[in-house]
């Protein structure tokens, strides 16, 4: 039986959609989140192929992401090695916390905004709480890593490469992809996502995990 997990970046509006899909088809995923960057109310962000995305608002952030786990992403989504080590640690525990005391679970995973990181953010990262790092790098067999630290997933939901991946996965037991939601921009596209988790769904040889629960199967208390 092959574990699958995935998780979401960025806290946009567009995990909405995602959600709804999810639950249609009893999937899980993990939402890394910035604690720093949300308002009361959603706020443009930027433009993605033409397409505005949207930063979710606070006041409505309970509701949408209920029942699924919460993660980490830096709370204002820095160059995490860029910036002086202090600061990158008061990035990563306030981050953590504000998650935490908002969302009334406890965040243990994290994952690295811009997928960049060294030895200091590391060890920062896991001294703050945390039991796993995301990377953006890709691997065959994602799970035990190496360093928790430095988690690579399996491929970006979007990569051409991904049911041969998903494939080859089956060795290691587990499958872990990401994205951003508002990658997502056309109803063919949306279309495509919702087949893929139907697809994964389907499959009488996998189900679907929580990333933090590979790392931490027991009860997990509020710290
Ligand atoms: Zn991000």
């Amino acid at each position: 039986m092959m574990t699958v997990v995935q998780c979401w970046d960025d806290g946009v509006t567009a995990d909405v959609r995602v959600i709804e899909i999810l639950r249609r088809h009893k999937a899980n995923a993990t939402f890394n989140l910035n604690a720093g960057l949300h308002d009361a109310s959603r706020k443009l962000l930027r433009k993605h192929q033409d397409t505005e995305v949207w930063r979710l608002g606070w006041s409505e952030m309970m509701a949408v992401y209920e029942g699924f786990p919460i993660a980490n992403h830096g709370l204002m989504h820095p160059h995490l090695e860029q910036i002086p080590i202090e600061a990158a640690r008061q990035d990563i525990v306030e981050g953590r916390d504000r998650l935490q005391q908002f969302f009334g679970q406890a965040v243990l995973g994290f994952a690295y905004p811009f997928g960049s990181y060294n030895e200091a953010v590391m060890a920062a990262i896991q001294e703050a709480g945390h039991v796993y790092a995301r990377t953006t790098r890709n691997v065959e067999q994602p799970f035990p890593p190496e360093n928790p630290m430095a988690f690579h997933p399996c491929c970006h939901f979007l990569a051409p490469d991904l049911w041969a991946r998903y494939e080859k996965a089956r060795v290691g037991g587990v499958f872990y992809f990401w994205g951003h939601s508002y990658e997502m921009v056309t109803d063919v596209q949306w279309t495509e996502f919702e087949q893929m988790i139907a697809r994964i769904s389907a499959d009488p040889n996998a189900r679907w995990g929580n990333v933090m629960d590979l790392f931490v199967p027991q009860e997990r208390p509020l710290r």
